[in-house]
């Protein structure tokens, strides 16, 4: 018989890494709660069209990446490869600029992206993501960053760097981007192919590039960060101000191009030094324009995603393997008592197993060992209590002796 395996690019999260992945989150609700940012749910997959006004029809997400299929009545659809299109998309749709702003709010769960899978590298992986929109208060991006590394620190990846730049506003880019064009025509010879293909549609992204003879191009290019309008060099400054202030490290970095095209104004991204060739735990930054791009009003918003793979990766492996505080052993006739009681500790408030398997005692006080049960409960014909620390057994006469018995030993 054929064996079926996870497909391409895709993983089998088993307990122990899944435990790991929901504490992950819940650091991240519990920061990010905080701070006022509230849950909230889109779906898996939207209209393609979201993602190709919403990310870009020049990126790599949108040419390359996406899956996408149709439904029965012939539209098309695409599983999400990012976050932000769709809750901008649900901001609209919702009237949630009518909401005290600004909105914040924030999500996890799995993207996809058709992508070639190596180490840190799925086609299905999973993100935090969250989000400010309707303020371009630059205390909304320092504050999101500054919850990111909280987020990081306390999942454990260890040491991370933070790029940081600014793209400025559309016309600001749209300026600067015909400067760089006219730069990288005048030195074509010494361009990629790759980068001269898109030259047209997209210049900005000859930084992203490995091709030795184009990276020595860019190394003398001109710099965004040196042609921002006075107010988005303020709004910089600020930003660059409220993460001094708060003692976070950052290095300025004129090449940072996210491969996203919505971004304006601040970008960052987090690096884990632990990593390697796929190093960005998460980034993000503002985009002011995206949401009038899909059809709202002139909104801005500022927001982030993080990868929980990669956060993993960087934490390294932990040992926290599952533990029950009581296990129910059965002897003689006790499977329905023991089921009983079961449901009493449980509702007590204890983690509490109980023997399904079928075991002899010697095996069933092995399992308890193995779960790390403090108290064990043999139910038949008699109760007995037993604690595993010491080894004593000790009798109980009725269920409500022998719950109280457990309590008063794992007290
Ligand atoms: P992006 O929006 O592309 O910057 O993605 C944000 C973060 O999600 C990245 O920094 C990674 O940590 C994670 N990520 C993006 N794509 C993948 C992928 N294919 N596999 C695993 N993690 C990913």
């Amino acid at each position: 018989m054929k064996k079926f395996q996870a497909p391409r690019g895709t993983l089998d999260v088993l307990p122990q890494g899944a435990r790991r992945r929901l504490r992950v989150v819940e650091i991240a609700g519990d920061v990010l709660g905080r701070a006022g940012y509230e849950p909230m749910e889109t779906p898996v997959f939207e209209d393609t069209e979201l993602f190709a006004r919403g990310v870009g029809e020049s990126t790599d997400i949108v040419q390359k990446e996406m899956f996408t299929f149709e439904d029965k009545a012939g539209r098309s659809l695409t599983l999400r490869p990012e976050a932000t299109a769709g809750i901008c998309r649900a901001y609209i749709a919702h009237g949630m600029h009518k909401l005290p702003q600004p909105v914040k709010v924030w999500t996890a769960g799995p993207f996809f992206r058709h992508e070639a899978p190596q180490a840190g590298r799925f086609r299905q992986f999973t993100q935090i993501d969250a989000e400010a929109l309707g303020s371009a208060d630059p205390t909304l991006d320092a504050e999101l960053i500054l919850l990111f590394a909280e987020i990081l620190e306390r999942a454990g990846t260890g040491p991370s760097r933070l790029r940081l730049s600014s793209l400025g506003t559309p016309e600001t880019r749209a300026d600067y981007v015909d400067e760089l064009r006219g730069y990288l025509r005048a030195r074509e010879g010494e361009l990629s192919e790759e980068v001269r293909g898109r030259l047209e549609q997209n210049p900005l992204r000859a930084f992203d590039a490995d091709h030795p003879g184009t990276q020595a191009v860019m190394a003398q290019a001109p710099r965004l960060v040196d042609r921002l309008s006075a107010d988005d060099a303020e709004h910089f400054a600020e930003v660059r101000a409220l993460l001094d202030e708060a003692g976070l490290q950052y290095e300025i970095d004129a090449t940072l191009v996210r491969g996203i095209d919505y971004y304006t104004r601040t970008v960052f991204e987090f690096e884990s030094e632990r990593l390697g060739a796929q190093a960005a735990l998460g980034g993000g930054g503002r985009y002011d324009g995206l949401i009038e791009e899909l059809g709202g009003s002139p909104t801005p918003g500022v927001g982030w995603a993080a990868g929980v793979e990669r956060i993993l990766l960087a934490a390294g492996e932990s040992d926290d393997a599952a533990t029950a505080d009581v296990f129910l052993a059965i002897a003689d006739d006790g499977r329905q008592q023991a089921f009983q009681l079961a449901r009493r500790l449980r509702q007590a408030g204890l983690r509490t197993e109980m023997e399904q398997a079928g075991r002899s005692m010697k095996g069933q006080l092995k399992q308890a060992n193995r779960i790390g049960a403090r108290a064990v409960v043999i139910v038949g014909d008699r109760i007995e209590v037993k604690d595993m620390d010491t080894g004593e057994q000790r009798p109980a006469e009725t269920a409500d002796e022998a719950i109280q018995m457990v309590e008063a030993l794992l007290a």
